[in-house]
């Protein structure tokens, strides 16, 4: 069996036949997602024939599954199923730092969001420019306040923080804190 049979029967229904699977993107009764492989068995890339749906590897479908980009794709197979990164796909050392930063970014998205609801000073800064949290909340907006960003030092690493922009060189807070 081929790494990509193996992380396919991880994550979908297989059928009686082990190169094929219930297809996860659509109301699938029988296996409509399969394999495609070569004449030396050599795994070329899986489809489904109901709907369309494909991808070289099970990357690609860990990728689609989760809705994440493919490097958090391979981070969750090798957490997963215990298989080493180099297995699944070679990023250049760029594509790593770049997936490093965005997590960091949505490290602290999730943050200040959080933030938004919990800092009581949020409320009143929120109040006074006639902004309703709700609105607030729909939109996106995150909370950059000395809470947020002291929780973010613990969690994130002022380091980090730097390199995504929301602290200055010297460790300052990059944006004005309204409260
Ligand atoms: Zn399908």
């Amino acid at each position: 069996m081929g790494l990509t049979t193996d992380i396919l029967a991880h994550y979908l229904e297989s059928g009686q036949r082990k190169n094929k699977f219930l297809c996860p993107f659509h109301e699938d009764a029988k296996p409509s997602l399969s394999i495609k492989t070569d004449s030396g068995g050599e795994e070329l890339y899986w489809k489904c024939f109901g709907c369309g749906a494909s991808g070289r590897d099970g990357v690609d479908l860990v990728s689609q599954l989760r809705k994440v980009s493919q490097i958090r794709a391979c981070q969750i197979i090798s957490e997963e199923m215990g298989i080493p990164l180099e297995r699944l796909r070679t990023f250049s050392a760029q594509e790593r730092e770049n997936a490093e930063l965005s997590g960091y970014r949505n490290q602290f998205m999730a943050l200040a969001r959080a933030g938004l609801e919990s800092d009581p000073f949020i409320a009143q800064y929120l109040e006074k420019r006639r902004i309703p949290l709700e609105l607030a909340k729909k939109a996106g907006l995150g909370a950059y306040t000395h809470t947020v960003l002291t929780e973010a030092v613990q969690l994130i690493k002022a380091e980090n923080l730097k390199q995504i922009g929301l602290l200055k060189k010297d460790g300052a807070p990059a944006f004005r804190i309204p409260c």
